[in-house]
C-alpha cells in the first residue's frame, strides 16, 4: 500500500497514514481546537478513514461539536501532541493536524470556520470563505 500522505507526533508513537488526498481543508476557530491544539486555531484536513489508518496508543480528550454531537481529540499518549480528531457528524473522516503532516503535503484550505470564537489577535486574510460556526456544507460530500 502507498500511503502519501503521512502524520505523525512528535515522538513518531501516535501516527497516521492515507493513501488519499484529504476531500477538505479548513482552519478552526472554535475554542475546542484552541484548547487542545494549543494555538490561536487549529488547521485541520479531513481524510476519508482507511483501514489500519491509525496507528500507536492516543489518549482521548472528549468534547462536544457545534452540532450537539460528540467529538474526539486523539494526543500520543506518550508525548501528548494532538494529530488526529474523530467527530461523530462527520462519519468516516478524520481529521488531521495539519502540522503534523509530512511534507510535501501543502496546506490549502477552502474556508475558515467557527470564526464566531476566533481569538481576537487572529487576522483572517481577505478572500476566504468564512463561516461563524461550522460550515454549511459537510466536507467529502457534495
Ligand atoms: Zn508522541
Ligand atoms: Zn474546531
Amino acid at each position: 500500500m502507498n500511503n502519501t500522505y503521512r502524520a505523525k507526533c512528535q515522538c513518531g508513537q501516535l501516527a497516521v497514514s492515507f493513501t488519499q488526498a484529504p476531500v477538505a481543508q479548513l482552519v478552526c476557530h472554535c475554542r475546542d481546537c484552541q484548547i487542545v491544539s494549543g494555538m490561536p486555531y487549529a488547521k485541520a484536513a479531513f481524510f476519508i478513514t482507511e483501514e489500519q489508518c491509525a496507528q500507536g496508543e492516543f489518549k482521548a480528550v472528549n468534547m462536544k461539536g457545534g452540532s450537539g454531537k460528540p467529538k474526539q481529540y486523539r494526543q500520543c499518549s506518550r508525548c501528548n501532541d494532538f494529530v488526529y480528531a474523530k467527530v461523530d457528524a462527520l462519519t468516516g473522516l478524520m481529521g488531521v493536524a495539519v502540522d503534523k503532516l509530512e511534507p510535501p503535503f501543502e496546506f490549502k484550505p477552502m474556508a475558515h470556520v467557527w470564526t464566531s470564537e476566533k481569538a481576537p489577535e487572529v487576522e483572517i486574510p481577505s478572500g476566504v470563505f468564512q463561516f461563524p460556526k461550522a460550515p454549511p456544507f459537510r466536507p467529502g460530500k457534495q
